[in-house]
């Protein structure tokens, strides 16, 4: 379909929130074209749950160039439902370095496990939450409040740089969580490079 993305944008149990962000970013798009190129049928202000089992994953993998792993992970699990945050929780460091991950969904996570912070639900600026729906408010501010437009952190993060922008330790860390808190499901190709670097002491991070 002509548009850029790359999977080295991506670390592990990245949301598909935060692809979607990369996505849009990466390719001017506002977020009521996004979610119209998502699946035609979804009405863009109104949104869809991001969840595995209403998700067109065949055509989000081919407008995306993703891995279908990649893409599974992003989304929420249909048998946890219930067991999820309705609105969006962020780790301000992570969001600043332009990653948001997956378990972060889960009501059981209250830290990030690269910066130990605890995730905040609530904007700095108007105190308010973003319900978790791929709609186009959310899916059309990258980073930002869906509410009010402010930045989650102080600084946007760098428009395709999510690798050298984390820290190593941090994106091993992010990599180890992921795999204990959804395991075993999904190989994905990253994980298993930064893991594979944990094992022999790792690259200096930035
Ligand atoms: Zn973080
Ligand atoms: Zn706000």
């Amino acid at each position: 379909m002509g548009f850029i993305f790359d999977a080295e944008w991506l670390l592990s149990g990245e949301s598909i929130v935060s692809i979607l962000w990369k996505f849009a970013r990466a390719n001017g798009l506002p977020g009521h074209a996004l979610v119209r190129l998502m699946d035609r049928d979804i009405d863009p202000y109104e949104g869809v749950e991001p969840i595995r089992d209403v998700i067109d994953l065949k055509h989000l993998r081919r407008m995306l160039l993703l891995p279908g792993n990649v893409l599974r992970a992003s989304l929420l699990d249909p048998g946890q439902r219930g067991r999820y945050h309705p609105v969006f929780p962020y780790c301000r460091q992570c969001t600043s370095l332009g990653h948001h991950s997956v378990t972060y969904q889960m009501f059981s996570e209250n830290r990030c496990p690269a910066h130990r912070q605890k995730l905040e639900t609530k904007c700095q600026h108007c105190g308010q939450e973003a319900p978790y729906i791929l709609n186009a408010s959310l899916v059309g501010s990258p980073y930002r409040c869906a509410r009010c437009g402010a930045l989650y952190a102080t600084r946007s993060p760098p428009a395709f740089a999510t690798k050298p922008a984390m820290r190593n330790e941090h994106r091993i860390a992010i990599a180890r969580h992921f795999h204990n808190r959804m395991a075993g499901g999904f190989r994905l190709g990253i994980d298993d490079r930064d893991l594979q670097l944990a094992g022999s002491g790792g690259r200096g991070g930035a």
